[in-house]
């Protein structure tokens, strides 16, 4: 990544021009000037006694604001935690420190990552980089935003119905999501933590690659992680070896997605035939019901996560209150966004005795159904091809009085989440003639291989370039 030719320091300071000189991006909700510098310069120290750093050494990083940072805020982009300073460092975060990475600042994002354009942080939201009237895509939306203007070399997101990958194709990054278990979700303030995954978003795949290796494997503090073979991203070749590719006959005839967005997509299908590979259109029924799914699912998983916010156990207290009912309702109704209000409501209706079978049972079934036939493609292809989003950035403001048009545009990226959480990412393909504005084309691969997603992808955008 380095080229050896600058010091540490320069490249640090570089950067923190660079965020100053695009601040009305709103990417970056906090920078860390002292302590990047101080690092960066004891790196330059190290570098010059003859020292052997870490993997990650003069590497600059942004990481989205529900990573913990020992002795830094971390807010999830809300009221609720404006104040909460983190304790102790998300393992993620410790990984890369450990290879000697320097944390840049803390990114922007949608509310406890709840959104799909970056709208919802109660910070304002993070603008995209190529036309700063439109929006960055969400919930990761500031990740996306500083790599896409070159303001770090990496970000770490999150990724719970598509955080990292959205934000991604709005911006012409690359995003991966690695499957559920790879990477440790210990420091990771929680959305709904049977889908929630940290991801890495990078201009290079080898960046993304490597970031990825370094994140994931195991770690004591979260029982979730998989027993797996280490990752080894690094160094992967190129794979040009034929690949059985699915592509969902739902999606070809999707009328959602934009025209031009589409008629890019099947041309790069006809490329990939004429490179000799196998493209097989197969059913995927659960289409449309897959959203609906995610969202039942997701905020019931929310609101039993976000009770602890209750200004006594965590975050804001209503200096209002006069008694504990008060504190409650007013810490809580004061410090959360319309939007988290919303799921938490949504999903404490879903949860309810009456409700339960009829939504969350139910939902779990569907979910179910989704993991079985996500499962069955992949006895026969290697991987599952569409376009990330149905379309380009669209203008701040434009979508958002109408939740259920938004909530749809997830139609891409759930699925991933849903199927048992298995790797995907989003590559900066597809250009829209008419704005010039990115779209990602997504890959899916089944469970813990991220290693053949990679070299795979790694053929597909050298195509490209
Ligand atoms: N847009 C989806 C949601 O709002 C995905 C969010 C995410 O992946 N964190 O739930």
């Amino acid at each position: 990544m380095l080229s050896g030719k600058r010091s540490v320091v320069e490249v640090v300071q570089y950067f923190i021009k660079s965020i100053e000189s695009r601040s009305s991006l709103n990417a970056f909700l906090e920078v860390f000037e002292e302590d990047a510098l101080a690092q960066a310069k004891q790196q330059d120290e190290q570098l010059q006694a003859g020292k052997t750093l870490g993997k990650l050494f003069g590497v600059v990083v942004g990481i989205k604001d529900v990573l913990c940072y020992k002795g830094k805020t971390t807010t999830a982009g809300s009221t609720m935690l404006a104040n909460f300073k983190s304790i102790y460092n998300a393992t993620a975060v410790q990984k890369l420190l450990d290879e000697d990475a320097i944390i840049i600042g803390r990114l922007n994002c949608d509310e406890f990552a709840m959104g799909s354009t970056g709208e919802n942080s109660a910070f304002g939201p993070a603008k995209n980089a190529a036309d700063e009237s439109r929006v960055s895509g969400g919930s990761s939306g500031g990740s996306a935003v500083a790599v896409q203007a070159g303001l770090c070399h990496v970000s770490l997101g999150s990724d719970t119905g598509g955080s990292v990958r959205m934000p991604a194709s709005y911006c012409g990054v690359i995003g991966i999501k690695p499957t559920y278990g790879r990477v440790s979700r210990h420091g990771l303030i929680a959305y709904a933590s049977s889908f929630d995954q940290i991801g890495v978003m990078a201009n290079h795949i080898d960046d993304a690659a490597l970031v990825t290796e370094i994140i994931a494997g195991q770690d004591d503090f979260d029982s979730t992680l998989a027993d797996v073979e280490e990752l080894n991203l690094s160094n992967l070749k190129e794979d040009y070896s034929p690949k059985k590719i699915a592509v969902f006959k739902e999606v070809i005839e999707s009328e959602v997605i934009d025209m031009e967005i589409k008629a890019q997509f099947l041309q790069s299908l006809d490329k990939l035939k004429a490179a000799g590979h196998i493209i097989k259109e197969v059913s995927f029924p659960y289409l449309n019901q897959i959203v609906a799914t995610y969202y039942i699912l997701t905020t019931a998983e929310a609101s039993s996560n976000l009770a602890r916010y209750d200004g006594i156990h965590y975050g804001y207290r209503s200096p209002n209150a006069k008694n504990l009912d008060e504190t409650y309702v007013k810490s809580r109704s004061e410090a959360f966004g319309k939007e988290v209000q919303k799921r938490i409501m949504l999903g404490t209706f879903v949860l309810s005795s009456e409700n339960y079978d009829a939504y969350y049972t139910k939902a779990q079934k569907v979910r179910r159904l989704i993991d079985e036939t996500t499962q069955k493609i992949f006895e026969e292809h290697d991987f599952i091809i569409s376009p990330t989003t149905v379309g380009v950035a669209f203008p701040i403001g434009y979508k958002i009085t109408n939740p259920l048009e938004l909530y749809l545009s997830d139609i891409f990226t759930v699925q991933a989440n849903l199927a048992g959480g298995i790797p995907a990412i989003s590559l900066p393909i597809f250009i829209h003639p008419k704005n010039n504005l990115p779209c990602g084309l997504q890959l899916i691969a089944n469970k813990f291989q991220e290693a053949n997603l990679i070299a795979f992808s790694k053929y597909l955008f050298n195509q490209y370039q």
